[in-house]
């Protein structure tokens, strides 16, 4: 069981927890992502799993009828056992996503995000989106880094395809020869590429963050631009802000939460800790006075 600090970040360990946390969010009018916790696997079997897993959400997904995508991590279904695993993998979730007989007769197609992860992997990770997008008309997505220095390259070849694209700052220790170290450098950074985005980008731009000085940028760059967007943030991290964004009727963006759920929740949530003091000292005092 999970216990009730690590509750904050994972919205539980099996679908049904997660899809009923995903209406609870719909009825507040924000959408889900879900991503079903599990990295770097070094064997081919819990890749081969994962996929299998991702290709049951979507059909949950259908049934349910809630109002949510995926976003799936590539050492998660098998690039950390080889490329072909990965494209395989990916393949198969990226088909039962825009099967009609998958996602229930009718429906609309499932969309699927894929996560970026340390700098050796961007090159195939944005070939796998680049294959993906084309074939599926932009029902696919894929996330790109603010903080490495060659993100505003990637974005002009991101701009001439179809899909979406998560503008996130970076949750990767990277070599200093290729990355933005500090924050205010990586700060500056994710403006000029949320502006080269709202300039150039015709599907729409994702603002994969809880800074509150991003999100006023993308309000003013969607006032002078007209370019749709979204608002991406994680479970547990600034909800009413969340809340307030979906409801605020000056604020013409969709609000979406990416929710991990999942067995292997305890990493995903010791990186949260890390990531802020402030994490960590709310979860010492929820022990201290447990
Ligand atoms: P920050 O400047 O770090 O934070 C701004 C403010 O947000 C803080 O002052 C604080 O109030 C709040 N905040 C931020 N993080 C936390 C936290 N953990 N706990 C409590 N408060 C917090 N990174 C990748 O490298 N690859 C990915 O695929 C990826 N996908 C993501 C998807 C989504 C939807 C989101 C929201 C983030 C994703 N990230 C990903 C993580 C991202 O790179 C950052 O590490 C993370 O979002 C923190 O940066 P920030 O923009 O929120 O700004």
């Amino acid at each position: 069981m999970i216990p009730p600090i690590a509750n904050n970040f994972v919205a539980g360990e099996t679908p049904e927890a997660a899809l009923a946390h995903v209406e609870t969010i719909n009825d507040r009018g924000v959408a889900g992502i879900l991503n079903h916790l599990g990295e770097h696997y070094e064997a081919r079997e819990p890749a081969d799993a994962d996929a299998d897993a991702y290709v049951d959400l979507v059909e949950e997904i259908a049934e349910r009828d809630v109002d949510a995508c995926i976003s799936v991590k590539p050492s998660q279904i098998g690039l950390t056992v080889g490329d072909d695993v990965f494209a395989g993998n990916l393949a198969r979730i990226v088909e039962a996503a825009n099967d009609p007989e998958a996602t229930g007769s009718g429906g609309a197609a499932t969309f699927v995000w894929i996560d970026m992860e340390d700098h050796e992997t961007t090159d195939v990770t944005l070939d796998a989106f680049e294959r993906h997008a084309t074939a599926t008309d932009g029902n696919v997505g894929v996330c790109v880094q603010a903080n490495l220095k060659r993100t505003r390259e990637d974005l002009e070849r991101l701009a001439a395809l179809p899909g979406k694209v998560r503008l996130v700052k970076g949750a990767y220790d990277e070599p200093a020869e290729i990355s933005y170290e500090k924050k205010a450098r990586v700060d500056e950074a994710y403006r000029e590429d949320l502006r080269y985005m709202f300039e150039a980008f015709d599907d729409g731009v994702a603002v994969g963050s809880h800074d509150p000085a991003m999100i006023a940028d993308a309000r003013e760059l969607h006032a002078e631009h007209g370019t749709p967007y979204e608002v991406q943030m994680l479970t547990g991290v600034r909800e009413a802000a969340q809340f307030d964004l979906a409801s605020d009727p000056d604020v013409d963006a969709e609000v979406y939460q990416y929710i991990p759920y999942g067995s292997k929740w305890f990493s995903y949530f010791y990186r949260r800790l890390r990531e802020r003091k402030s994490n960590a000292l709310f979860a010492l005092r929820a022990v201290i006075g447990s």
